[in-house]
């Protein structure tokens, strides 16, 4: 990050967004390859998920949507993560919406969120560190918004996680879930992670044949097709029911070092239960 391009600087430069749907926009951050998504609706509003990660990046997502003169009607945070409840200035004041339990663990958690955030994010000690995990719940299963886009909530990977399904679009925005880059990453805090995950996993197939979705978009790693998200669905069970049955796992994604940190440290913390 270039010293000066603070979240809600004017210098920001405008981040490459890729349009993978009709009005689904995404841009990708060099890190944990973390996407945020700018969906747009016909009247040129927007909705912002996850905008991450850096200050410089969460600032281009900003001149990006600016410099396309999309109005920002809300946000959507996918889980409380501190990489996913960042924001700045720049995109305004409008509600950034969440599950009622994902709102509420950013609220009770917002402390070591902007210390995540200042430690792993390179955010520093910024004005855009006001506005780290301040979440509005959102009770209905829609975005009140004019672009029809369902919630839905599961219980996999963090407290109070959704995903968006952008009807018009068929697309499915994940959230952490889903992955090319990652294994499946639990919730080690709930009573039965993997049980969880599983259900999770069943929810979102769901949801997505109930909406014809062709277009996946995991919150790290690449956009899919249907086909990539039944490839991803297969492997995200064979990774959980080997570490229910205790055995190590044949997964391309344990290559990456990160990917196999997060893999040896969950499996410890599910043998010490
Ligand atoms: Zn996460």
């Amino acid at each position: 990050m270039t010293p000066g391009t603070a979240a809600g600087a004017p210098t920001a430069t405008p981040r490459r967004l890729v349009e993978v749907a009709p009005g689904v926009h995404v841009a990708t951050a060099v890190r944990y390859t973390t996407t945020s998504t700018v969906l747009v609706a016909a009247d040129g509003s927007c909705v912002v998920v996850d905008p991450a990660v850096t200050p410089g990046e969460v600032s281009g997502l900003a001149a990006a949507v600016q410099s396309a003169g999309r109005r920002v009607h809300g946000g959507f945070a996918t889980h409380p993560h501190w990489d996913h409840v960042l924001w700045a200035d720049a995109l305004g004041g409008s509600p950034r919406w969440a599950t009622p339990a994902c709102a509420a663990v950013a609220a009770r958690e917002r402390d070591a969120l902007v210390r995540a955030a200042v430690d792993d994010g390179e955010h520093g000690e910024r004005p855009a560190l006001r506005t780290v995990g301040r979440l509005t719940p959102l009770a209905g299963g829609v975005l009140p918004w004019s672009r029809e886009v369902v919630v839905v909530p599961y219980r996999a990977h963090a407290p109070g996680s959704a995903a968006l399904v952008v009807a018009d679009a068929r697309t499915l925005v994940a959230g952490d879930v889903l992955s090319d880059l990652e294994v499946p990453l639990l919730d080690l805090d709930a009573a039965d992670p993997i049980g969880d995950h599983l259900v999770a996993l069943d929810a979102l197939e769901g949801a997505a044949a109930v909406h014809g979705v062709r277009v996946v978009l995991p919150g790290h790693g690449h956009v899919t097709d249907a086909a990539g998200m039944r490839r991803r669905l297969a492997a995200d069970r064979d990774y959980l029911e080997a570490l229910a049955a205790g055995r190590a796992p044949d997964d391309a994604r344990l290559a990456d070092p990160w990917v196999r940190g997060e893999h040896d440290r969950q499996t410890a913390a599910l043998r010490d239960r």
